[in-house]
């Protein structure tokens, strides 16, 4: 038997990448799984062409078959398989991808089921085996071949005898370290759930025997351990069927099997886009805030898949921080990835995606606002801090997307009322968007200075979080109306014209002079006000701050 030796560019590379190229072990699975994947994809797309292969679901299958007697997990496939010269370029030749070549050859342009392109997943076996077996015939082919190998010294081709077509691989698993753990690599609970992560959207049955107890028939009391065979993977991603075929009730079933929150969503978008960047969405609204939301700890993104494989568990370049509240997976598969997959080669696409998608939930917020109100306000008292948030950061560069969706109580309609709303109803002679700023509703109907402009009949916004002040700072305007405090000094209300006569400033001139001295460096003049109906005094300032941005910022530390 002759062991044929990897070259030494090969033997190298090998050894560089079993120990760099993935961050976790556990892919090794997703990887083996995708390649039988592949396998019976190539049967699927052999039997559209051939009139004499028949495509029967049925026999097709991925199966996993851990044992921990042996120490070995086996990947079984009933995929298209490998001649000898096969095992020899694919397995044998590092970065030589067959599923590439497959492609090509058959023009399979948009073989988007088709996950291999690199040609080193394979490898990724060597992270957690120290020895690989490969038994495969191929399809059409009388003979069948072992290939087996250690790692970086090389491999042998052996015939063998196999009856089906198809592919195992067979991974003697390594012995425990005391800093590693591979037995886990054999338990079936663990195995199950490294499947349903990565695997979960892969076409094909991915099958796997159970134990379970089961009581005895006919007889009580009595059990018996019986083997099942069960189907791992859902299979059908929900985000390729259509949309017309699915309920509320189906989302929110997914939203509750990815665990993207313990609430239901309040809203899913379901999005389809097949233009010059291709992907598949799914998004929700959550109903609740995450209970870490407003905090550090929280990491905002969407789940990535490329084909139904999971690439990422948190994108965040998928969302702006403005809409970091949404949850959610994106399937592309025009994604160039490198060559571990867990990250992006180019992010041209990505950001293309990012920036459609941002559009989308802008849409449907807006039409939930439009069409849903009670749902949106909720939505609002939940995650509409973060778009104020939103509006003040980055210098404002958001304000444009995000000012139509900003909500603030009306002291007319006593409820959320809408920029948009607000300036529709202004009076002809109205100039600004009044708004007024306290610690609640009631304190701010309160204010002295909210009288004068009530009194004209003008509409008052009631801001009652930090961030809103600054927020209308940033937007300046809304449809060319300023934002006014009604603390400011000056109101642009035309004020009864009846100037104050010098003999009341002469007559108040003494009281005010030493007022002015009790209050030294807390006030910086005292005047007759004609802003004033029931109220004696109110505060007012001058220039660009308001006083409830100054309590903000000097409450700030330092
Ligand atoms: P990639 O999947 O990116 O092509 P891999 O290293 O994962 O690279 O696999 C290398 C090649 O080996 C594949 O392209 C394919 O031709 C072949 N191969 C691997 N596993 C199987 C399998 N289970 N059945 C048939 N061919 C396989
Ligand atoms: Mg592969």
């Amino acid at each position: 038997m002759e062991k044929k030796q990897f070259q030494a560019e090969s033997k190298r590379l090998l050894e560089m990448m079993i120990n760099s190229i993935y961050s976790q072990r556990e892919v090794f699975l997703r990887e083996l799984i995708s390649n039988s994947s592949d396998a019976i994809d190539k049967i699927y797309y052999k039997a559209l062409t051939d009139d004499g292969l028949a495509f029967d679901k049925d026999s097709y299958y991925i199966k996993i078959i851990p044992n921990k007697e042996n120490r070995t997990l086996t990947i079984r496939d009933t995929g298209i398989g490998m001649t000898k010269e096969e095992l020899e370029n694919n397995l044998g030749i590092i970065a030589k991808s067959g599923s590439l070549a497959f492609k090509k050859e058959n023009e399979i342009r948009d073989g988007h089921d088709i996950i291999g392109q690199f040609g080193v997943g394979f490898y990724a076996a060597f992270m957690v085996a120290d020895v690989v077996t490969v038994i495969s015939k191929a399809l059409g082919s009388e003979e069948a071949y072992k290939w087996e190998s250690e790692g970086a010294d090389g491999y042998t081709i052996t015939p063998y005898k196999k009856d089906t077509v198809g592919t195992d691989i067979t991974l003697k698993i390594k012995e425990n370290t005391e800093e590693e753990n591979f037995d886990e690599y054999l338990e079936e609970y663990r195995l199950k759930s490294i499947i349903k992560k990565y695997s979960d959207f892969i076409r094909y049955p991915i099958k796997m025997d159970s134990k379970n107890r089961k009581p005895k028939e006919g007889i009580k009391d009595e059990f018996e351990e019986v083997t099942e065979e069960q189907i791992i993977n859902s299979m059908v991603p929900i985000w390729r069927k259509n949309k017309n075929e699915l309920t509320d009730e189906d989302y929110e079933k997914f939203y509750q099997e990815k665990h993207y929150g313990f609430d239901k969503p309040l809203k899913h978008i379901h999005i389809s886009v097949d233009g010059t960047i291709r992907y598949n969405a799914i998004l929700f609204i959550p109903e609740n805030i995450p209970f870490d939301y407003y905090s550090k700890e929280y990491e905002k993104g969407l789940e990535l898949y490329s084909n139904g494989v999971l690439i990422m568990d948190k994108c965040a370049d998928l969302l702006p921080d403005y809409f970091s509240f949404m949850k959610g997976m994106v399937d592309s598969e025009d994604l160039s990835l490198n060559i571990s997959r867990e990250m992006l080669q180019h992010d041209r696409q990505l950001k293309l995606i990012a920036k459609n998608i941002s559009k989308k939930i802008k849409n449907e917020l807006q039409s939930l606002m439009k069409n849903e109100r009670e749902k949106y306000e909720q939505f609002y008292k939940s995650f509409g801090r973060q778009l104020k948030y939103g509006v003040y950061s980055d210098f404002g560069t958001h304000k444009e997307t995000l000012q139509d969706l900003l909500m603030f109580y009306s002291s007319k309609e006593k409820k959320m009322v809408t920029l948009e709303e607000y300036v529709s109803r202004m009076k002809e002679d109205q100039k600004y968007i009044y708004f007024a700023s306290g610690e609640s509703y009631e304190r701010i109907e309160k204010l002295p200075q909210t009288e004068l402009v009530a009194d004209k009949g003008y509409e008052i916004l009631y801001f009652t979080e930090d961030i809103d002040e600054f927020a209308i700072k940033m937007l300046k305007s809304y449809k060319e109306k300023e934002f006014k405090s009604v603390s400011s000094s000056d109101l642009g209300i035309e004020e009864d014209k009846e100037k104050t006569s010098e003999a009341e400033e002469k007559e108040y001139k003494e009281l005010f002079d030493s007022m002015k001295e009790i209050l030294a460096g807390k006030v910086s003049d005292v005047r007759i006000s004609k802003r004033l109906k029931s109220h004696p005094v109110c505060l007012s300032a001058d220039g660009e701050v308001t006083i409830e941005m100054e309590k903000v910022l000097s409450s700030m530390p330092d």
